[in-house]
């Protein structure tokens, strides 16, 4: 069956995802579906104003942009972008949904002129509940739960990324010493705890900047960006101090590190073998100290 032009529109008037139809000078010109109350305010009241008038300033400009790059390439654009009600000039912020909301927007460009103006859909989705969930994922997927610290999976995934900008950079590998004995005499629930205070110790010494990850059982990553040898071996230093002054909870711990400045184009892989060697020098040497590759010798 055709459907008439009445089916047609009541069709779209029930849709339940709104669609705007904006035109190209930063108008709403029509307000299409949108009736899961649950989802979206009603953006009736829009019809009429300007999008300057409606957003703040930068949500407008963002969304002119996201309009123009639409008209340019000719093809349907897929974005997604934080939007509050509260944010919205004219709607009934009350009715719908509160606080800070994710959607997915898709704009087509249209074929036919709008009031003499082109003109794109702007079809929106809010996905704010997947967004919570795909960030807590993202977030579990990359911390270990014992310390909370970021785990190996996060340091390959943000390694290079933390590397670029001026001046060298360095690595930590830590290991506990002799931390079988820490589980074997008190157990592994102490041995857990143990942990917990090792890494909250190990933090404090740290800048926001350095990336320190647990990369396994009682084994430890520091990448440090933007630092010379000198530092490099005072921080790995007083790393070492800090952990052996802890308080001893039920037992004095020290810890044995491996450092090394890592090499412009080196592969991650060269630079933890290297660190993974020098952090067995230390536990050779002795344990409850730090070995260092000097590389320039
Ligand atoms: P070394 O000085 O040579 O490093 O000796 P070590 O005893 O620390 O080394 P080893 O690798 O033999 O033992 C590491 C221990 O760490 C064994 C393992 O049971 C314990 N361990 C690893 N992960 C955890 C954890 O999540 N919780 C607890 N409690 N213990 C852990
Ligand atoms: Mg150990
Ligand atoms: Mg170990």
């Amino acid at each position: 069956m055709a459907l008439s032009v009445a089916q047609l529109y009541e069709v779209m008037a029930q849709l339940p995802d709104p669609v705007f139809i904006l035109s190209e000078d930063g108008y709403y010109v029509e307000y299409i579906g949108g009736v899961e109350q649950q989802s979206y305010q009603d953006g009736n009241p829009l019809i009429g104003k300007r999008l300057l008038d409606v957003l703040p300033l930068e949500k407008a400009q963002w969304v002119l942009d996201q309009m123009a790059q639409a008209f340019a390439s000719g093809e349907v654009q897929v974005v997604e972008y934080d939007l509050s009600p509260v944010e919205v000039e004219g709607i009934n912020a009350e009715a719908g949904p509160q606080g800070m909301q994710r959607f997915e927007g898709k704009l087509a460009p249209l074929p036919s002129l709008y009031d003499g103006k082109r003109a794109v859909a702007w079809m929106t989705r809010n996905i704010t509940r997947q967004h919570e969930l795909q960030l807590r994922l993202k977030r579990l997927g990359e911390t270990d739960q014992l310390t909370g610290l970021y785990n190996r999976h996060f340091f390959f995934e943000h390694y290079q990324q933390r590397l670029q900008g001026e001046g060298g950079s360095g690595l930590i590998m830590l290991d506990i010493d002799h931390f079988k004995q820490i589980n074997d005499r008190f157990g592994h629930q102490v041995g857990d705890r143990v942990l917990r205070s090792f890494s909250a110790c190990v933090a404090a010494q740290l800048r926001a900047e350095d990336m320190f990850v647990r990369s396994g059982g009682e084994e430890f990553l520091i990448l440090l960006p933007q630092i010379g040898e000198q530092t490099l071996l005072k921080v790995a230093e007083r790393i070492r101090t800090a952990v052996a002054a802890m308080a001893p909870d039920p037992a004095p711990i020290t810890v044995s590190l491996g450092t090394t400045l890592i090499q412009p184009g080196e592969t991650v892989g060269a630079v933890l073998a290297r660190a993974d060697e020098w952090l067995y020098r230390a536990k050779r040497g002795g344990r409850n100290r730090v070995a260092h590759d000097d590389i320039s010798t």
